[in-house]
This record gives structure tokens, sequence and C-alpha cells, in this order.
């Protein structure tokens, strides 16, 4: 820690117990403790700290705001935890080339309200954007309930200045669409910090809907609401949103903000369109029709802007509301075609009933991504926690089955490496490590993610093989 503090300076390097011990979580339940934590102030500090740990052999782990639901930002095998908290300016927001360059440890919301006087916005918005930062959502390629119709946050990055592990910088893209050779910002984002240090971003700015039409429809099961999601997307149409949520979710909603959602109902879709203003009310008379078809009970059309919003709180404080039913819980995060949606989550259902544990469900149905919220609580011991471990394993592995995948978006991190070889084979994770060591050569960066490490997985191959 002293060498650290030479380095950068006292006020930029933690290293006492009580500093390190908010730096050992994520928003998972892994746990892990830095050696230090250090808090460059520019793309030059991050540079000399990275020249040092190369020199030393010391890995580095970054972190934004330690939202990441897969133990990214935490350091399972020691170092250095670089914290972005105190590089979060928006350098410039380039309003006729529609682009904003950005730090790493600017909070995605932040950004959203700076760009909203231009009538234009960064279109990623994770749930968790009041928190997250744009250098953890480009290192998780995050979504969010508005990628439906616009895309991930890879579609919306083209530039990055990123510090590699021996203390070189780099320029990749700009603020051009296209770049000759390969496509290196695409094959950063969602690198989850294991290629390198994004210490500045260019992102894409895109014109605020002109108007949004924002419905609710309640169901009497999971399945008419599972069914009315293909329909939708069947018909052509397809909303900027759709989002679904069981019985057990609603509950605890309304038990914490009031969102007005049916106590009663077995599963709700919110479902929005956004655009211009011709043609929209037609798209929402149509998915109105086809909530009816399917059997919704109760239809809901936000009538203002504030009835909006209080839609959206009770969908974007759902995981927060989880606390009324639960001291712990465990989110997976798997994705599958959205057709296979009605089986997939009576899957889930008997996962949780052959493990003992209650799974609510909070998810991004149009996109097929399902985020099955596993109840657990530590005080009666750990093998509650190895219960929801055992039931995401069986969910993890149904998604694959079904088509999909290990993550719809909240990355592999260092809660799925082990699973890696369900989906993908040995040439298949070789040919990966090879795109990791062209940057990384020594494999100091956020060392223990992503790939499966013999000392943590070693317990998971030998359970697969029994
Ligand atoms: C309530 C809640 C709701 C959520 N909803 C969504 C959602 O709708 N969609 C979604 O996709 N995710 C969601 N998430 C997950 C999480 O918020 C996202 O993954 C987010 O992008 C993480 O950002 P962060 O700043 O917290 O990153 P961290 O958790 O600090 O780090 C995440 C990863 O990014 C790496 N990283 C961070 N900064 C950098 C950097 N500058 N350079 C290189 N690597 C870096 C870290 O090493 C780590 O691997 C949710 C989480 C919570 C708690």
């Amino acid at each position: 820690m002293r060498a650290l503090q030479e380095l950068l300076g006292a006020s930029k390097v933690l290293g006492t117990r009580d500093e390190l011990l908010v730096y050992e979580y994520d928003g998972a339940v892994d746990t892990a403790t830095p050696d230090a934590v250090a808090l460059p102030e520019s793309t030059a500090d991050v540079a000399l700290l990275a020249k040092y740990c190369h020199e030393h052999d010391v890995p580095i782990v970054p972190r934004g705001a330690g939202t990441g639901l897969s133990g990214g930002a935490i350091p399972v095998e020691g170092g250095v935890v670089v914290s972005f908290a105190r590089m979060a300016r928006i350098l410039e927001i380039d309003v006729p080339n529609m682009r904003a360059v950005v730090q790493p440890g600017v909070i995605n919301l932040h950004l959203e309200n700076a760009t909203a006087p231009y009538g234009l916005h960064f279109v990623p918005d994770p749930s968790s954007q009041k928190a997250c930062t744009l250098g953890g959502n480009v290192a998780e390629n995050s979504g969010g309930p508005h990628t439906l119709a616009y895309g991930v946050t890879t579609n919306h990055v083209t530039g990055l200045e990123i510090v590699l592990s021996d203390g070189s910088v780099v320029r990749l893209g700009g603020k051009a669409i296209e770049t000759e050779g390969y496509d290196l910002v695409g094959a950063f984002v969602g690198s989850e910090g294991t290629l390198g240090l994004v210490t500045e971003a260019t992102v894409k700015l895109t014109p605020l809907p002109e108007e949004k039409r924002t419905l609710m429809a309640a169901f009497a099961t999971m399945d008419d609401a599972s069914e009315t999601v293909s329909a939708i997307i069947g018909a052509g149409i397809v909303p900027s949103a759709i989002e679904m949520m069981d019985q057990l979710a609603t509950q605890a909603v309304e038990a914490s903000v009031h969102a007005g959602y049916p106590l009663d109902a077995g599963g709700i879709l919110l479902v929005e369109v956004d655009g211009a203003r011709d043609g929209l009310d037609e798209s929402r008379a149509r998915i109105e029709a086809i909530c009816r078809e399917h059997g919704a009970r109760t239809i809901r059309v936000a009538a203002s802007a504030l009835e909006r919003e209080r839609l959206w709180a009770g969908r974007k404080g759902a995981f927060a509301a989880m606390g009324r039913l639960s001291p712990d819980y465990y989110v997976q995060d798997g994705v599958i075609p959205r057709t296979r949606l009605p089986e997939i989550l009576r899957l889930v259902k008997e996962a949780g009933e052959r493990h003992g544990v209650r799974i609510a469900n909070v998810f991004h149905a149009g996109d097929g991504n399902i985020h099955p919220l596993i109840m657990f609580d530590l005080r009666n011991g750990p093998e509650e926690l190895d219960r929801a471990k055992e039931a995401s394993i069986d969910i993890l592995t149904a998604c694959i089955e079904a088509g999909g995948s290990l993550t719809g978006e909240h990355g592999v991190g260092m809660e799925k490496n082990c699973y890696m070889p369900l989906q993908f084979a040995p040439a298949d994770l070789a040919a990966m490590r090879r795109v990791k060591e062209s940057f990384d050569p020594a494999g100091l960066m956020n060392p223990g993610k992503i790939f499966p490490t013999p000392s943590r997985c070693r317990e998971f191959s030998l359970a697969a093989t029994r």
C-alpha cells in the first residue's frame, strides 16, 4: 500500500481493514478482500498504476458502482481494486454528431439527465441506472427495459480509451460509426474488465421519442402473460419494452412502491411503445386487443407522465422490494428464445420446488431474458445459499437446452465461470482465451473471471460428472 501511495499520492489509495471492507462486495453473493484500493483521478494515474502492477505481478480489478450481479468487481485473486468514482465527468455532449464523451465513473442516469435538455438520450437503461456507471455498462454490455427495440450497450458505443495491463494507453474507434480493421470496440464491450481498463467512452446519443404509450396488463397466469409476449412481437409490433412480473414479485412491489399493480394477478406485463406521435395510439390499441385475446383481466393505460412513472417505479424498484420477502436473494440471468418462455417459467418453478427455495420472477420478457430471484436466508446457515445455487444450475442448464444462454446481460464474472463448459466446447474457450491473451498477455486483468479456474471450479466439474 505504501508503494502505491508514493506512486499516486496518499489520498488516492485505501488500505486499512475498514476501508477495504466495502470493496469486498458487489450486487451478487460472492465476496473477497482486495489488498488495496486505488482511486485514480486521470488516465495518467490509471496508466501509472497499471505499469506498477505489471512490474510487480499484481492483479488489477476495475470497479464502477459495484452493482454488478455476477461478482465481476470482486478481487477473487486479491490485488488492487481500481475504483472509478473520481473519474465521473461528462467531458463533451456533441449534439450535431449525437455523441457524448464520458469518463467511466459517470452514472448512467446522470448522463440521461444531462442530455435530456438537448432532446437526446443514451439508450441502455439498466434498472440500476440510478447507481451503475458507464464503465460498468461497457464492461458488462448491459441491457435494460428499453433495449428490446434499440439494442444493448454494444450498439451504442463507438469509441473507447483503454489502459492495458502493461500501462499503455490505447484508443479504439472514435465518434464515427465504422472504423477500419477489426471491430476492437465490439471485442472490448462486454469483456468484463478482463481485457483492460476503460478510461473514457464515446457513446451514441439517440433522439428522445416524441411520445410514449405505457400500459400494464394483468393476467390470471404466467402462461397467459408469456404467450402474449410472443403474440405481440409475432404481430409485427416491436415495443420499446415488455417487462413481466409474477405474483410474488408484484406483491413485494406493491408493499414497497405502491405502483398500482393488481395483487391477485398471476402475471403482469408492462408494455411501452414509443416514437413519432402518429400511429402510436394504433399500436397501443393493437397491443391492448392482443392482451385481451390472451385473457388479460385488467388493462391500465398510463394517462399522464406521472402515471407512467409510477408504473415504471414498480418495475425499477422490484429487486429492492424483494427485501420485503427475504433477507437474501440470488438473482439469476438466463436467456432463451422468447417463444420458450411458458415452458422455462414452469421449469423455474419446478427447480424452486425441487431445492426447497422460493423464487420470484421479474424480467425483460421481450428479450427472453429471465431473472429468477431465488430467496434464501443466510442466518439459517450456508446450506440455504447452496440450495439457491443448485436451483440456479438447473435453471441455467434448462436455458441452454432451450437454445439460450448462461447470461442475458449480467455477465459471467466469477459466478458462472465454472458453468461455461455447459455452453462452450474446449475449442471455443481456447479461442476466447487467445483474445484475452492478445490484450493482456500477463493475465493480470481481472483474473478468475469468465474462464473456469481449476481452484474454484473443480468441485463443480466433479458434481457435473457424477
Ligand atoms: C437492482 C439492480 C438492477 C439491475 N438491472 C440491470 C438491468 O436492467 N440490466 C443490466 O444489464 N444489468 C442490470 N444490473 C446489473 C448491473 O447494474 C450492471 O451490470 C451494471 O452495468 C454494472 O455497473 P457498475 O458500475 O455497478 O459496475 P461494477 O459492478 O462495479 O463492475 C461490473 C464489471 O465491470 C467491470 N468494470 C467496471 N468499470 C470498469 C472500467 N472502467 N473498465 C473496465 N472494466 C470495468 C468490473 O471489473 C466488473 O467486471 C442490475 C443490478 C442491480 C443491483
